[in-house]
């Protein structure tokens, strides 16, 4: 005779959920159209469905470690064909929220992030750090700055001072994100219990060639135009990264350690490391632009879109906006538009950067993770199955 099953339906975890913005979950009746208009679902074990149920019966450890719930991209295909208006969309963005807090290290951070109350102590911190280094380098008097006839954002705050900073605050907070990444690829592993078909960095290889050309998001009906949006904001990411690289090489490398002459920041405008970062700026700025209009325009078919998501909007947003406006208030010399945007363009940096592996920036990771766990695999999409990855 079979053993008997006994659910013991983790009721925390529903309440979590249901907190999260995945409180439609009870209204599913388990028809699986939603599987089936997924494009991005694989043929076994499909997706979107069985979240759905093991979220009603609270299966929170299975779901913790299942990376069907981060190959979802959110497209809200499943949402707009869905009979009883569940939202499986939103219930799987509400299990990742989840997941994301429950495998941050240290937790209380990801709790910080996925609550409006705890931005005070978020903000305070690089406030206080910024404002404590720009109080030693001034004296606390920044009138000779305001009067002077050139702005120089090295008299506010030493480039070595605040590259040191951001450079061992990454190392730390990365290192921190590790852990929770090491605990969600080994749970993967254990739940799963498949031999991997692939090894890891041909895996990892073959998907980060796919997110560079985002072609899953192109699968999307509903929320076409994602796949726009999210590749502007990239490769504009890709080219300010590669400015701030640049300047990192040009500053240290080539001025300080070979002491040979060239641009030292501030670089002008025609200088290649500005137009990488001035036009990524531009292309950020419009894949924001265009992810605002369709979530506050187009609700019925992108879905409700929860805090932590529009936090990272308007962080982005706000790092993008004071870089591009503190550099054009520099050249026309207006101090005082230019330090208190420099300020605060340093503050959202710091915002973004140091708190990334617990913001949505972090789900980047944990998504790209789960891909390479399917791909070494083979559990991929059936409209990806025939291409050759
Ligand atoms: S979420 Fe909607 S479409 Fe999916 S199984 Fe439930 S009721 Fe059906
Ligand atoms: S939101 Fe899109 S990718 Fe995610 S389960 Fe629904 S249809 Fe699939």
């Amino acid at each position: 005779m079979p053993e008997a099953l006994i659910a013991r339906p983790d009721r925390d975890f529903i309440r979590r959920v249901k907190a999260a913005g995945g409180e439609s979950v009870q209204k599913c009746y388990q028809c699986a159209t939603c599987s089936v208009v997924c494009d991005l679902s694989p043929v076994d074990c499909p997706f979107p469905r069985k979240e759905m149920i093991w979220t009603q019966w609270g299966m929170g450890d299975k779901l913790m470690t299942d990376p069907d719930v981060w190959l979802c991209h959110q497209c809200n295909d499943c949402s707009v064909n869905c009979p009883r208006n569940a939202k499986p969309s939103e219930v799987l963005a509400a299990i990742r929220t989840v997941a994301f807090g429950h495998f941050a290290f240290p937790g209380f951070m990801g709790r910080l992030l996925a609550n409006p109350w705890g931005l005070i102590p978020l903000l305070l911190l690089p406030i206080i750090l910024i404002g404590a280094v720009i109080w030693q380098e001034t004296g606390g008097n920044l009138a000779p700055l305001f009067h002077a006839s050139v702005v120089d954002f090295n008299l506010f705050i030493p480039h070595g001072v605040s590259d040191m900073m951001f450079i061992i605050g990454n190392i730390i907070i990365f290192t921190f994100a590790a852990v929770g990444l090491f605990r969600f690829w080994r749970g993967m592993h254990n739940s799963w219990g498949v031999q991997p078909k692939r090894g890891f960095i041909s895996a990892l290889i073959s998907i980060v060639l796919e997110i560079l050309r985002h072609n899953r998001f192109g699968k999307c009906t509903a929320g076409r135009y994602r796949q726009t949006a999210h590749l502007l904001v990239l490769f504009g990411f890709i080219g300010a990264a590669i400015a701030t690289a640049g300047a990192l090489v040009e500053m240290i490398v080539l001025h300080e350690f070979l002491g040979l002459e060239g641009h030292y920041p501030p670089f002008p405008l025609y200088h290649p490391i500005k137009i990488f970062g001035n036009l990524g700026g531009f292309a950020i700025l419009v894949g924001l632009a265009i992810m605002i209009v369709q979530r506050l325009t187009n609700r019925e078919k992108v879905g409700v879109v929860g805090y932590s998501n529009w936090l990272f909007i308007w962080m982005v947003g706000l790092v993008t906006l004071s870089g591009l406006l503190c550099q054009f208030m520099r050249i026309a010399v207006v101090p005082e538009a230019a330090y208190p945007l420099y300020f605060l363009h340093l503050v959202t940096v710091f915002f973004l950067l140091w708190y990334a592996p617990y913001s949505q920036f972090g789900h980047m990771f944990y998504r790209t993770l789960a891909m390479i766990f399917a791909r070494s695999v083979g559990r991929e999409a059936r409209e990806l199955k025939n291409n050759n990855y």
